[in-house]
């Protein structure tokens, strides 16, 4: 019996299932049934929601977004080798976890969660970025989540929350900041990992704002600052010469010195710029 359930300790789900960690699917397990508990309180109040958890594993956080009282949880987990431990948890909590195997990065679960849902994961590296844009760029606003509580490893995490004029500063930081607020709520050493990964770990908590701070539409935001940070010590009108003939004009009607770099520009101007190449397409 474990500390947060009557379910085995993970160790033990661990050798019952020989779940070996696999580099390849970014498995670097939570063990800490009172650290995965702590990290789910930090998605807040869950009791009302649905919560989307990608790649539970052998179920550390899943468990302790149940015992923290999650309405429901859908998780979904490429590593079929998982399915008979999660399996055992829904058992435990009948009518409350679903687990839908497959790959986070085609599977849609939308039609498996009833609003209010929010996310939280311990995800795989090799595709926690690309799910996080996802999450951050749909078309309209309001997205379907309220928040985002999610592990990333240490750097990643700082380049979400950081500060124009930073070296962290870039697309993640313009993305996430222009529509929720971004911060940092816990750090984890690598021992916190079985098996440890090579860096430090961070939780990065993200409440999705009512409105975007300031306009542009998302899909020329994203492009126009991938197109800036991708040769980030590069002036702004060589960085942006891709767009056309006209991207010193478009800079120019956005208040931003074509002769400044991408790391210097404020998300407030990033937006007049979206703007401004919106206008020209
Ligand atoms: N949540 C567990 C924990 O905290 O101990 C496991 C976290 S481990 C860092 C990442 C998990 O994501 C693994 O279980 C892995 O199999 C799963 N995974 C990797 N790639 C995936 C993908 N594309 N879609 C869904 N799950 C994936």
């Amino acid at each position: 019996m474990s500390v947060i359930d009557n379910l085995p300790p993970l160790r033990d789900v661990i050798a019952i299932h020989g779940l070996s960690a696999r580099k390849s699917l970014g498995q670097n397990f939570l063990l800490d049934l009172n650290l995965t508990a702590k990290i789910a309180r930090m998605a807040g109040d869950v009791s009302g929601a649905d919560i989307l958890e990608i790649g539970p594993g052998p179920g550390g956080l899943t468990r302790g977004l149940l015992a923290s009282g999650a309405r429901r949880v859908v998780a979904v987990e490429k590593d079929a080798r998982c399915l008979p431990a999660l399996a055992e948890i829904a058992t435990a909590y009948p009518e409350r976890l679903e687990v839908i195997e497959g790959d986070a990065l085609t599977i849609d679960p939308l039609d498996h969660l009833t609003p209010p849902i929010k996310i939280a994961a311990n995800l795989p590296y090799n595709v926690g970025t690309e799910l996080l844009v996802r999450w951050l760029t749909p078309e309209t606003w309001p997205p379907f989540w309220s928040s985002l509580t999610l592990m990333f490893q240490r750097e990643v995490a700082e380049r979400i929350v950081a500060q124009p004029g930073s070296k962290a500063y870039g697309r993640l930081a313009v993305l996430a900041q222009w529509r929720a607020e971004a911060r940092i709520v816990l750090s984890l050493p690598p021992e916190a990992f079985t098996p440890p990964p090579k860096v430090s770990s961070a939780v990065v908590q993200l409440q999705a704002l009512p409105a975007p701070r300031f306009d542009a539409d998302a899909s020329v935001l994203s492009d126009v600052v991938a197109r800036a940070f991708n040769q980030r010590r590069k002036m702004l009108r060589a960085s942006l010469k891709g767009l056309g003939s006209w991207a010193e004009d478009a800079l120019l009607a956005a208040g931003i010195k074509p002769t400044e770099r991408a790391e210097q520009v404020s998300l407030e101007a990033f937006c007049s710029l979206a703007r401004a190449v919106a206008a020209r397409r």
